[in-house]
C-alpha cells in the first residue's frame, strides 16, 4: 500500500446549487485537447492518462468526430474502477462533495463534439486524479485562500 502523492492547487469555491454548501474546485486546462478525461460517477475522482493522450495522437492530425468517439469508448471499456468510488464515464460530471448534486455538464446539454473537445478539467478538493501508474496518481488539494481568480 502506497501513500498517494497530494498536490496542492490554487483554486476557488462555488455554492453547491442542491445545499449551498461551498465546493473547493481548481481548474486544469488541457491546452492540446482533445485529450480523453473522464469523471467517476459516484465520486469526483478523474481519469487522466498520458497513455489515452497518445492514443489520440496516433490518430493523425484533425480526426474525425466518429473517431475520437470510437477511441473515447474504447478507453472506457478498459477503464480502472475510481478510487473513491463508482465507474469513470463520458457524461458524469463533477458532484457536490457534500449532497452528492452533480452539477450539470454544459449546461445539461449533451455535446458530443463539445465534450470531447472540452479543454477545462474541473478537480473538486479530495478528488484523485488517475493516471497511468501509481507515480501519476494524486490526490487534489485546493488552495482557496488567495481570493477570486
Ligand atoms: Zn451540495
Amino acid at each position: 500500500m502506497t501513500t498517494r502523492r497530494t498536490e496542492t492547487r490554487k483554486g476557488w469555491v462555488l455554492a453547491c446549487p442542491a445545499c449551498e454548501s461551498g465546493i473547493a474546485y481548481t481548474i486544469l486546462t488541457n491546452w492540446d485537447a482533445p485529450v480523453p478525461f473522464f469523471y467517476a460517477d459516484v465520486s469526483n475522482d478523474v481519469l487522466l492518462r498520458s497513455s489515452d493522450r497518445q492514443r489520440v495522437e496516433s490518430l493523425g492530425e484533425n480526426p474525425h468526430l466518429a473517431d475520437l468517439e470510437h477511441l473515447w469508448d474504447e478507453i472506457l471499456s478498459s477503464a480502472p474502477v475510481a478510487p473513491s468510488g463508482g465507474e469513470f464515464g463520458l457524461w458524469t460530471n463533477v458532484k457536490c462533495p457534500h449532497c452528492g448534486y452533480e452539477i450539470p455538464y454544459n449546461g445539461g446539454v449533451r455535446n458530443l463534439a463539445v465534450r470531447i473537445h472540452e479543454p477545462k478539467i474541473v478537480l473538486v478538493d479530495g478528488a484523485v486524479v488517475v493516471g497511468d501508474v501509481d507515480e501519476e496518481t494524486w490526490v487534489v488539494r485546493v488552495d482557496v485562500t488567495g481570493g477570486q481568480p
